[in-house]
């Protein structure tokens, strides 16, 4: 593969997309995987590529409910497998939380390879691949199948990249969704009970640290947390924060 110039302005990009290509070639990642992430680099590019105040909120507000939350799951695709595979097992082993492969486009060769990256970066247990007897209401065929003990029977479910019908059918089964997503205007985001409008290579480094501070805090203080997050103003400021700094960016041609 090519050389990226260590000078090259858009350098750490190319290099998550190199990443990404190689997690293709491996049957981690899908071609369709790629196209979402095209999707999430746009937002990142409007947003300025750093982690605001928006995404902070969420981040604590997240952190809240897996800290408090009786079987917390982190739901890993593709993308997050390739992007963050340290992070997510780091994240679930200080939750602590399960982890379960959970695909769009579902084949067993990805399952497998997914599930390896994983163990490859120190996770003792994956859910998701051998013990999916359980669907998700209101999907079809092989996108709506969970693990029991995994997503089926979750209070709170983190996911990233996620697509907007699987996450309306989790909400509607009463589990607390929280989202990773940079478009404030998928589907995703508007249904997810916590977005967190920022990139999971962004945003998974800063909720470990928080759900690590966080442990320290007694539990009524979590719980006030919780109860005063409201997450359309979280929506709303990212989405403000967005066309705001679009017309600054314009003043400045
Ligand atoms: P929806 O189905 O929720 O309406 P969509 O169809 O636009 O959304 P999908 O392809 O289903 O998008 O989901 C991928 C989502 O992940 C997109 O909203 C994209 O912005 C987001 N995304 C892609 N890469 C990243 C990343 N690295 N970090 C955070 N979000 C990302
Ligand atoms: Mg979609």
């Amino acid at each position: 593969r090519g050389v990226v110039p260590e000078n090259h302005p858009r350098r750490d990009s190319i290099l998550v997309r190199e990443k990404l290509v190689e997690a293709m070639e491996n049957h981690v990642v899908v071609p369709q995987g790629l196209i979402a992430h095209g999707r999430g680099e746009c937002f990142d590019y409007i947003i300025g590529e750093k982690t605001e105040r928006f995404a902070e909120t969420a981040i604590e507000n997240a952190s809240a409910l897996l800290i408090t939350a009786k079987n917390p799951v982190i739901s890993v695709n593709g993308n997050m497998a390739s992007l963050v595979p340290a992070e997510v097992v780091r994240l679930s082993e200080i939750i602590p939380a399960k982890i379960e492969v959970n695909l769009f486009y579902r084949d067993r060769e990805r399952e497998l390879a997914i599930k390896k990256v994983l163990e490859d970066h120190g996770a003792k247990k994956v859910l998701g691949v051998d013990d999916t007897s359980e669907v998700i209401p209101e999907l079809f065929s092989e996108r709506r199948k969970v693990s029991r003990e995994g997503i089926f029977t979750a209070d709170v479910v983190l996911l990233g990249m996620e697509d907007g019908d699987r996450t309306e059918a989790l909400v509607k089964m009463g589990k607390k969704v929280i989202a990773i997503d940079l478009n404030p205007l998928s589907r995703t985001s508007l249904t997810a009970n916590v977005t967190i409008v920022d990139n999971v290579t962004r945003a998974l480094p800063l909720l470990i640290k928080k759900v690590e501070e966080m442990k320290k805090m007694k539990e009524d203080e979590v719980q006030k947390l919780i109860s005063n997050y409201n997450n359309k103003a979280v929506l709303r400021e990212a989405m403000k924060f967005m066309s705001e700094r679009l017309a600054q960016l314009s003043l400045v041609l």
